[in-house]
């Protein structure tokens, strides 16, 4: 087993302790490989490992990395997690297959706009900003369901979810409390008869105070790929 095979196996199985402590399947928690910063050849070796999911934070880097793994492309699903610049819809429009970051319904439409008529529909998630952080994009809760009113119908985006990156907090009661946040605002706005299955939630540090609180999908970069030495420009 390599050494990202064998990490994955321990994410995986992180996932479903989480799961069996929280009294939930561990089929309804999918797992995120977030690849930033490292090359096509670890996404190469994780893929091989039985992973098919891959997120990106920067648009030019996801865009290069899915270029040089076109061998695999049927096998893989990209997801764009980072902010996203209305300058740098259209490539993610036509490239990738979820985007977890839309904060605007500006960004919405472009992809919508953006995305060719012979691919399926993008999947899209509204990031929420749940616990008020400082330089964090975002809706704010309170304005996330009108956005996802506008967004759901929109032709070319199939809108599944919420994303949420909650601060950092002392001890995992503290963490559960900020992801419970998140789980709130996305049963309250299914409550209204907006079909959302996915609530993005849960990174390397709080992957089971997310699960314990309702995540569907964890986003975990570092307990698969290592340490990141430093984000690139
Ligand atoms: C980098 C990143 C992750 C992964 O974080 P780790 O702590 O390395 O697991 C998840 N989500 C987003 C939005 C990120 O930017």
């Amino acid at each position: 087993m390599t050494m990202i095979g064998d990490d994955l196996q321990q994410v995986r199985a992180r996932i479903d302790k989480a799961c069996a402590d929280a009294g939930r399947d561990p089929s309804a928690v999918r797992l995120l490989a977030v690849s930033k910063t490292f090359g096509p050849e670890a996404v190469r070796e994780a893929h091989a490992a039985g992973q098919a999911a891959f997120g990106e934070n920067y648009v030019q880097e996801g865009l290069d990395k899915i270029a040089a793994l076109a061998d695999l492309r049927a096998g893989l699903e990209w997801h764009c997690i980072g902010p996203l610049q209305s300058n740098k819809t259209r490539p993610v429009a036509e490239q990738f297959d979820w985007v977890h970051s839309i904060d605007r319904l500006k960004i919405a439409e472009r992809l919508s706009a953006q995305r060719p008529a012979h691919l399926p529909p993008l999947q899209v998630c509204l990031q929420v900003n749940v616990d008020g952080g400082a330089n964090k994009s975002g809706v704010p809760p309170e304005e996330a369901l009108a956005l996802a009113r506008a967004v759901a119908v929109l032709p070319q985006l199939t809108l599944r979810g919420l994303m949420a990156i909650p601060e950092p907090a002392a001890d995992f009661a503290a963490q559960r409390e900020l992801c419970l946040r998140a789980h709130a605002l996305f049963e309250s706005i299914r409550a209204e008869g907006i079909a959302l299955d996915t609530l993005s939630l849960g990174m390397s540090a709080d992957l089971e105070a997310a699960v314990s609180a309702g995540s569907t999908m964890v986003r975990i970069g570092t307990a698969i790929f290592g340490g990141r030495a430093r984000k690139p420009a």
